[in-house]
């Protein structure tokens, strides 16, 4: 197992991403993707990445896919899903967390993108942070995932993985993206979050990684890791 070096140099965490997310590629279940991932291959839609991930926010995936297909069949637009009522829309994506606050916020960022964005999603993060309950990491996803973008959305799981690897020595999500876009190459900007997100469901997991599964345990320094299995 490796040392952590703090105090590393750029060079010094590409080699060590380079060499962690090879020996990622033979984790068990990194190869599935993520349902918000799932959507966008189906159809590249801003607005789609938008209401998914929306959705996603605390909800797991099984659950975030079915209801964020529930909605968009009900509204394939910025303009039909502002014309639901906020019933219909809790009604349609029930049981996902907080779904009352989210069928709230959906439908009024559905009413902004139709009345001020001629019904088009912003491409640009930080405009899109302007609507309420958008947060870095859901802006990230839709301009990485739905418009082709570079970008990295980080969220809970790559945040934690990539700090119990060492890739990075971040105290939020924020620090973490910036650091990652330092020692990542652009070309894997979009797809760290997808493969890190899948590690991070199944193999390192929030409470009790299964170091023992996971391909790379032998030099993995495990910052902050307790139990594990
Ligand atoms: S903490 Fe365990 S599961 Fe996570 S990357 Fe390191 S060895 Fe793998």
């Amino acid at each position: 197992m490796d040392a952590v070096d703090r105090t590393e140099s750029v060079a010094a965490s590409r080699r060590r991403a380079r060499r962690f997310l090879r020996a990622l590629a033979r984790a068990p279940g990194v190869s599935d993707l993520p349902s918000v991932s799932q959507l966008a291959r189906e159809k590249r839609d801003p607005y789609r990445i938008l209401v998914a991930t929306w959705i996603s926010l605390r909800t797991k995936d099984n659950v975030t896919l079915a209801a964020s297909k529930r909605l968009l069949a009900l509204a394939p637009n910025p303009k039909a899903l502002a014309a639901l009522s906020q019933q219909k829309i809790e009604r349609a994506i029930y049981p996902v967390a907080f779904y009352r606050v989210k069928s709230r916020d959906l439908r009024a960022a559905a009413r902004r993108l139709v009345d001020d964005y001629n019904s088009v999603v912003p491409d640009r993060v930080e405009e899109l942070v302007t609507f309420r309950g958008v947060g870095r990491k859901t802006a990230t996803l839709v301009v990485s995932l739905g418009y082709g973008r570079d970008a990295i959305c980080v969220d809970t799981h790559v945040h934690r993985v990539s700090n119990r690897t060492g890739l990075v020595h971040t105290r939020n999500p924020h620090q973490t993206e910036f650091r990652l876009m330092a020692i990542l190459p652009r070309g894997q900007w979009i797809g760290i979050n997808e493969t890190l997100v899948r590690f991070g469901q199944k193999v390192c997991r929030p409470v009790s990684p299964i170091c023992s599964a996971c391909p790379a345990r032998s030099f993995c320094p495990q910052v902050g890791v307790g139990r594990h299995r």
